[in-house]
């Protein structure tokens, strides 16, 4: 089959979070299974762009309302990725040094959105599938039933996967005149409670949604910004696909950014080097339990309790525990845990940022990873914590819940609570402060969890029996 990933991210070309890494990795996989699937998304300034050749593949212009513009369509020849890459450029709105954040990415997403639709009907032939991801690409399945200049797309099935409902890409009725000419009849298709909402025109409009995780789906009909009876009414339409992990770029044994490398077997002593080489770049005491927080510093992420339950918990267990956190986001946690590195110097350190580099090393030199997510559709943190041999510590919530199993379980290898709240959090650490100091049910559980299968492979056969079920 012939599919066509749209995303506004795609690893490495230009990642913020789980989304960027699953359209980074998810065609690659279907390439490797025969499938031929693409990846459109829009050309921002980023290094990638930089670093690589490009092709023009399509010149083409349309409109915004009255603004009339032209976009270029850049493909990357060598398929690097394993996968085509193509990205829209149009100057002055996509081409920027953040994905997100500007107060016109209502236009920017709309205008990009629409010229893919265009260059798509744009081909002699039809793909098989359009698998949209997200609320910045949630206009297209409406686009190609609805628009008349589109109808050549009328019968191509589009998949809509939502991997964050909490953003909707709502915007006023005013903003309607964007949309290419569309039949007014249809009005409903991108309304929800008097705004135009992309998510919810793509719950409506696409032949199926899937979402990241069953506990996430389940979720979604009592808690999902406004959308719960709309997630209620479509649920049979709806599935959940566990994301998988590129075991290609997650790999302990061959991690390009580890310095020190291990696998299953000498997990331990990897571990150890790993940890040894983090901690002094830290200040912090390699014979202490390492906990560790990488995220977006947001309230999804409960990244504002954790603050107090690190203070808390090394008030309680003092001298028992060291914790490094890395993320950016609101100001108020940046500045909380910026404040903390003094006091808690030896214990505690933070680094403000994104960095990829140290997030692999964390991932390798921690002990324990902390997740106290308020929501958390399917997460890829804890995934990747467990194919490094690290305890993940997750609120029992969405994907978290359908991965994570705790250590009082059989088999069990991560410890679970169930309130985003400073107590459970600390009751947490101190669970995970008692087992450190048993050796050999660490490595039993380290072990255990990094031969978990959570790759690609096995998902990728459950989005082609999607896609099968809606040719
Ligand atoms: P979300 O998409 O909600 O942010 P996920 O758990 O699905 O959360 O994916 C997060 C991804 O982003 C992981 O690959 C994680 O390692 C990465 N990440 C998040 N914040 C940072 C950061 N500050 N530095 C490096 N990597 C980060």
């Amino acid at each position: 089959m012939e599919i066509i990933h749209v995303s506004a991210e795609c690893y490495p070309v230009a990642k913020a979070g789980g989304l960027g890494d699953v359209v980074g990795a998810l065609p690659k996989y279907q390439c490797k299974a025969g499938h031929i699937a693409k990846v459109v998304m829009p050309m921002y300034r980023t290094k990638f762009l930089y670093d690589n050749e490009w092709t023009v593949d399509f010149k083409g212009s349309a409109n915004l309302g009255n603004w009339f513009f032209d976009f270029t369509i850049i493909k990357e020849p060598t398929n690097k990725l394993g996968f085509d890459l193509f990205l829209v450029d149009i100057n002055g709105l996509l081409d920027r040094q953040k994905i997100y954040g500007y107060d016109d990415d209502p236009e920017r997403f709309t205008a990009f959105q629409i010229a893919v639709v265009s260059w798509m009907s744009s081909w002699e032939h039809q793909p098989d599938i359009v698998h949209c991801h997200d609320h910045h690409t949630g206009f297209i399945p409406f686009m190609m039933q609805y628009c008349y200049d589109f109808a050549r797309l009328r019968n191509v099935p589009s998949i809509f996967t939502i991997h964050n409902a909490q953003y909707q890409g709502w915007m006023g009725w005013d903003k309607s005149r964007y949309i290419p000419r569309w039949d007014l009849w249809k009005r409903g298709m991108l309304d929800w409670a008097d705004s135009m909402n992309p998510l919810a025109s793509a719950v409506k409009c696409a032949a199926k949604i899937t979402t990241v995780s069953w506990s996430y789906l389940n979720e979604l009909r009592v808690n999902s910004n406004g959308l719960e009876k709309l997630f209620e009414y479509e649920k049979g339409k709806c599935l959940g696909i566990l994301n998988g992990i590129d075991n290609d770029v997650w790999d302990p044994a061959t991690d390009k950014y580890l310095e020190s490398h291990f696998s299953v077997k000498t997990v331990t002593r990897g571990k150890q080097k790993n940890k040894a080489l983090l901690c002094s770049q830290f200040g912090l005491d390699p014979e202490k339990p390492l906990f560790v927080f990488i995220g977006r510093l947001v309230g999804e992420k409960a990244a504002d309790i954790l603050p107090d339950a690190i203070k808390s918990a090394l008030y309680h267990m003092p001298d028992q525990a060291c914790f490094l956190v890395l993320g950016s986001g609101e100001t108020q946690v940046e500045w909380a845990f910026q404040q903390m590195t003094e006091p808690y110097k030896g214990s505690f350190n933070t680094v403000i940022g994104y960095d990829e580099t140290l997030s692999h090393k964390m991932y390798a030199g921690a002990d324990f990873l902390l997740m106290p997510s308020r929501v958390e559709p399917c997460g890829l943190n804890q995934m990747y914590a467990m194919r490094y041999g690290t305890v993940p510590i997750v609120r029992s919530t969405g994907g978290l819940q359908d991965t994570v199993v705790d250590m009082g379980d059989p088999d069990g290898f991560g410890v679970r609570f169930n309130h985003a709240s400073v107590s459970d959090v600390e009751y947490s650490i101190g669970r995970a402060i008692s087992v450190y100091k048993d050796s050999e049910h660490m490595e039993k559980m380290r072990k255990h969890m990094m031969q978990i299968d959570h790759s690609w492979e096995s998902t990728v056969d459950q989005y082609t029996a999607v896609y099968e079920s809606v040719r």
